[in-house]
């Protein structure tokens, strides 16, 4: 029986990649390395113009404890500093390195002690951030300040398009078991579960045949957002997180599978974090693929090497992420970092152009609402400035997926209505 959480959606796939091996992708003579890779504080830069720099060696310190090391992606020369948008439209400082096309690296020194302690100074030494896309420090969510018996690993992909993880576990698949093991160690956790959406049966099968028995593999119904942490935890153990709670408040810590690769690579191979797998989709590029792609590379320099003989006017939304939760860009001027999962390239037919309608009153919205919610409700309350009702709606519970937007046949723009009656509402001070 496959597991699964209650309501949500089912988009189409459209994994067109799934079959791409993972390769190296085609790295710039200039990258631009962001200082600002993970939630928290952006990095204090350690390098400075003229420095000489390895794939691997700092170059930005983290700047309190919610934040993640940053590293050069190539070796070179540093050029200097400039401020670039990153992909959710803020302006963050960057490091401009020469690539010298040498590709030398420079490593962690070895890990002698595989204490906890120390395994968790290492996952903090290396930058590792969730690589889902959540790009919170990995230490800190190793850190829980609750006692958790559960680690779960979430294989789930269920973004449309998205296919590196997939990669990743057909071809990474003993670094992903290794990094699991030392993440339960990190933890004091007996156990561990991955779950992967049952449209992945070759993963599937690939990891239980290797995994230990303390690890377990669970196959997941193929419904979006069955990789939501709080969907996810339900799915594997039938536990709820209580509204404004956390995974540890249901005894688990969830952690990505590529986090988990990287967590091995930091350990055993002393690989700080500055490359990571990703997929280029959508049909406005002929070059689509899964690649590991170094930090640094502007999405102009991506586009170039994969749109193939597609006419740019026909690219029509270029999105970050996946079609479900990433963020459309305005521009090619960003560049990929920690938490770029995919770049997706989309001309007019895999776009939304209608316009928004009246609502139907089909209830659609609320069916789908994983979080049991009444986006519907949260509109009209939003419109009308409504904040006596907007307070009893459990805004802050939505945990921002677009299954609201994509199941309505209205086109209401649910989600954004949403966003902006929590903006509201945490302006008026409610929480
Ligand atoms: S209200 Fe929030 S949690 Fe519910 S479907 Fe919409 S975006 Fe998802
Ligand atoms: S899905 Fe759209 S049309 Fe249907 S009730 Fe919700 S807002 Fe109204």
């Amino acid at each position: 029986m496959l597991k699964t959480f209650k309501r949500g959606v089912h988009p189409p796939e459209s994994k067109y990649t799934a079959s791409d091996p993972l390769s190296e992708f085609e790295t710039p003579d200039r990258v631009f390395v962001s200082l600002a890779q993970s939630a928290g504080a952006p990095c204090e830069p350690v390098v400075k113009e003229g420095d000489k720099v390895k794939a691997g060696t700092l170059i930005g310190r983290a700047k309190g404890f919610v934040s993640a090391n940053v590293f050069s992606s190539v070796s070179g020369e540093v050029k200097g500093f400039v401020k670039l948008p990153s992909s959710n439209g803020f302006k963050v400082m960057h490091v401009e390195i020469e690539n010298d096309f040498k590709y030398e690296t420079e490593s962690l020194p070895p890990l002698l002690e595989r204490t906890p302690a120390a395994l968790l100074e290492r996952v903090k030494q290396a930058g590792i951030v969730g690589m889902g896309g959540a790009g919170f420090p990995a230490h800190v969510k190793l850190m829980p300040k609750k006692r958790v018996d559960t680690l779960i690993i979430n294989g789930a992909e269920c973004e449309p398009y998205i296919t590196c993880d997939y990669r990743l576990m057909l071809e990474k698949g003993q670094e992903i078991i290794n990094g699991i093991k030392y993440t339960a160690q990190i933890l004091g956790v007996g156990e561990a579960y991955i779950g992967i959406e049952s449209n992945k049966k070759d993963a599937i099968k690939k990891l239980a045949q290797i995994c230990p028995p303390e690890i377990k593999v669970v196959a997941l119904k193929s419904k979006y957002p069955q990789g939501a942490e709080k969907q996810l935890i339900y799915s594997v153990t039938k536990r709820v997180v209580p509204a404004g709670g956390l995974p540890m408040d249901a005894g688990c810590v969830v952690v990505n599978v590529h986090t988990a690769y990287s967590i091995a690579r930091a350990i055993d191979n002393g690989e700080p974090c500055y490359m990571r797998a990703m997929t280029v989709s959508g049909d406005g590029i002929e070059k689509g693929g899964n690649f590991w792609v170094r930090g640094g590379i502007p999405y102009s320099f991506i586009y170039e090497k994969t749109r193939g003989n597609i006419d740019e006017e026909k690219v029509k939304k270029v999105i970050v992420g996946g079609p479900m939760m990433g963020i459309a860009q305005s521009s090619l001027l960003p560049v990929t970092g920690k938490t770029c999962s995919s770049l997706l390239f989309l001309t007019a037919k895999n776009v939304n152009t209608l316009k928004p309608t009246q609502c139907i009153n089909c209830g659609r919205c609320m069916r789908g609402c994983p979080m049991n919610l009444n986006p519907k409700a949260i509109e009209e309350n939003t419109l009308a400035d409504n904040t006596d009702k907007l307070k009893n709606l459990d805004v802050f519970s939505c945990i921002e997926c677009g299954v609201c937007s994509f199941a309505c046949p209205a086109k209401r723009p649910l989600l954004f209505a949403v966003r902006l009656a929590k903006k509201t509402l945490k302006e008026r001070g409610i929480k």
